[in-house]
């Protein structure tokens, strides 16, 4: 069987690329059996740039096909930003909560319908012959006052589903694939699968 590797570390979404990616025939390794590349500093300004990065360097290491990710929140209010620093927002070693903390502090007093915001996520692919392709998808909601849930990840105890009235941290793992930026950009990645797959092994 062929083998790609994910240019990511997150044991959950191996495990997930592995049963998206079966039914083509193809397993998915991770980075951690590949312990030689080491951190990939995402020095891009846009998600695309940063998820090419990242699966290029890995093509090019590993001699594999290389998909990557690069994820992030826009909040209109502050013109996009955190953007592609959503992880780093409150500073190189911040965390989630503090994060979290300063979103809000931003955006106190800030009225309901200026809170608008969304999540983006770019899917990007690389093969050692040069092929390429990446895929995009959006998730659109607004920053909430308080927090509420406990799933998810990252912003999604803030972040409101304004179709569904609830949280992003409310919702089952299911739901929020369902609906989330990383489920559709997921979802367009296996639509054009086998065109790329054409062209990186041609
Ligand atoms: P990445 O790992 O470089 O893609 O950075 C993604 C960052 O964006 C995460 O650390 C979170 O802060 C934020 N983010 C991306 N997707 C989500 C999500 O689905 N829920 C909550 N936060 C997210």
């Amino acid at each position: 069987m062929d083998a790609i590797v994910l240019a990511t570390r997150n044991k959950g979404k191996i495990r997930e690329f592995n049963i998206l990616l079966e039914p083509f025939g193809l397993t998915v390794r991770s980075l951690d059996e590949f312990p030689e590349i080491g951190d990939i500093p995402e020095t891009g300004e846009t998600f695309v740039e940063n998820a090419f990065i990242k699966a290029r360097a890995v093509a090019e290491a590993t001699g594999l096909v290389a998909v990557a990710d690069d994820s992030g929140i826009e909040v209109d209010h502050l013109g996009g930003a955190p953007g592609v620093y959503s992880a780093r927002f409150a500073g190189p070693e911040c965390d989630d909560h503090a994060n979290n903390e300063k979103l809000l502090a931003e955006l106190k007093g800030v009225p309901d319908e200026k809170r608008t915001a969304r999540y983006h996520c770019v899917m990007a692919a690389a093969a050692p012959n040069g092929a390429e392709t990446y895929t995009e998808g959006a998730y659109e909601g607004r920053i909430a006052h308080e927090y509420k849930g406990d799933g998810g990840f990252g912003y999604d105890v803030i972040f409101l589903d304004t179709e569904l009235g609830r949280h992003a941290a409310e919702l089952s793992p299911d739901e929020k694939h369902a609906r989330s930026h990383r489920g559709e950009a997921i979802r367009k990645l296996l639509d054009v699968w086998p065109d790329f797959w054409a062209k990186a092994t041609a």
